[in-house]
């Protein structure tokens, strides 16, 4: 398949391998940002691959993973409100919560279900008009302009029964917070495709400029990564930090500026809560004003209970980079794929998940 198969052969990758095994001096840490790469690290078995110096680390990407408790219990808190039909994407489920996870309050009754895009959300506030139909929208910049677009389609409908609650964060100001923090020694971060296609490469120029970081947006497949490794280690050895682009395929210098319009016609920059990282200013995206019937948060008002964590789950240390998912004493004990105590092991994207991913 094009696009695919060329960027998964085996002499590619072979010799990719070569070349970062030869110009690799001394060892080096990169951080990738993107959940969806720390799962295809992990499927195609990279870190096995790579040479001994070179330590990959995963950071805060999953959507999934780096909501935090307070949001998980207003997204639950939102189910008990009558006549609600909660929708939301299959990951967040399973979530524990302070005291529960939708799936548990599914189990007890309440309507929550399952959906593969905000328009299936919308589909379901038209098949039941006397429902308040509760989209819990989570996030990057890649799924916020669709979301964008569905509230306004929303409008134009007149559907008058369709909320969000925009639990939706922006990346860089994340990778801000990261650096500021001083906790992790990195040498160069590998970061997202799909959320760059819409951002552009500039937002991220503060990383070499501020903190001497090399930078390489890159795409999916083994040999994408391979190369992005392979252009970060260039920038280590030359002292010469910036941000490449290596997935040209998929994104430009500019991003894209109808996705971008539209994110900025329905949301305002607005501050954001992230498991592991805190309240970090301008992270969060809410609905303007103008939208704001759409909003479920503001529409429905509900009590939360004292947010706690998971008792012993460390994912927050495993967003910030500072532990891998084996370093927790709860990882393959008590939490398992089938029995998840904490997000990074419930999501698809989650680093544990995806450390279970290569044991099996
Ligand atoms: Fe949290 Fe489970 Fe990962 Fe530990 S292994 S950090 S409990 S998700």
């Amino acid at each position: 398949m094009k696009y695919l198969d060329e960027f998964r052969r085996p002499e590619q990758i072979a010799a990719l391998l070569q070349e970062i095994r030869r110009i690799t001096r001394r060892p080096l840490r990169f951080m990738e940002v993107c959940g969806t790469h720390t799962m295809a690290i992990a499927r195609w078995g990279l870190k096995r691959l790579l040479p001994e110096e070179i330590e990959l680390v995963s950071g805060p990407g999953c959507p999934v993973c780096v909501t935090a408790n307070p949001d998980i219990d207003r997204a639950i808190a939102l189910a008990d409100i009558p006549e609600a039909i909660i929708a939301t994407f299959g990951d967040l489920m399973r979530v524990p919560g302070s005291l529960s996870s939708l799936n548990g309050q599914r189990a007890r009754g309440r309507d929550i279900r399952v959906v593969y895009s905000p328009l299936d959300a919308l589909s379901l506030a038209e098949e039941f008009p006397k429902n308040k139909v509760i989209f819990i929208a989570v996030g990057f910049e890649t799924t916020a302009p669709t979301l964008a677009a569905t509230i306004k389609e929303a409008y134009v409908r007149g559907l008058a029964n369709f909320f969000a609650l925009s639990l939706h964060k922006t990346v860089p100001p994340a990778l801000a917070t990261l650096l500021d923090l001083g906790e992790i020694k990195l040498d160069g971060f590998i970061l997202p495709g799909h959320v760059s296609a819409v951002i552009g490469s500039k937002p991220y120029e503060f990383i070499p400029k501020d903190h001497g970081l090399g930078c390489v947006i890159t795409g999916f497949e083994p040999a994408d990564i391979l190369q992005a490794i392979l252009l970060l280690v260039s920038q280590a050895n030359a002292l010469a930090p910036r941000v490449e682009i290596q997935y040209r395929r998929g994104v430009n210098p500019a991003g894209n500026r109808i996705a971008r319009e539209i994110m900025a016609e329905v949301f305002a920059p607005a501050p954001g809560l992230w498991r592991g990282l805190g309240m970090i200013p301008e992270s969060g995206l809410e609905l303007r004003d103008r939208w704001a019937s759409f909003d479920g948060g503001r529409t429905f008002p509900v009590e939360l209970p004292q947010a706690k964590e998971s008792p012993g789950c460390r994912c927050g240390e495993v967003l910030r980079g500072l532990i891998s998912p084996r370093e927790c004493p709860l990882y393959g004990r008590l939490c398992t794929p089938e029995e998840p105590h904490g997000p990074c092991m419930v999501s698809t994207e989650g680093s544990c998940a995806a450390a279970w991913k290569e044991e099996i």
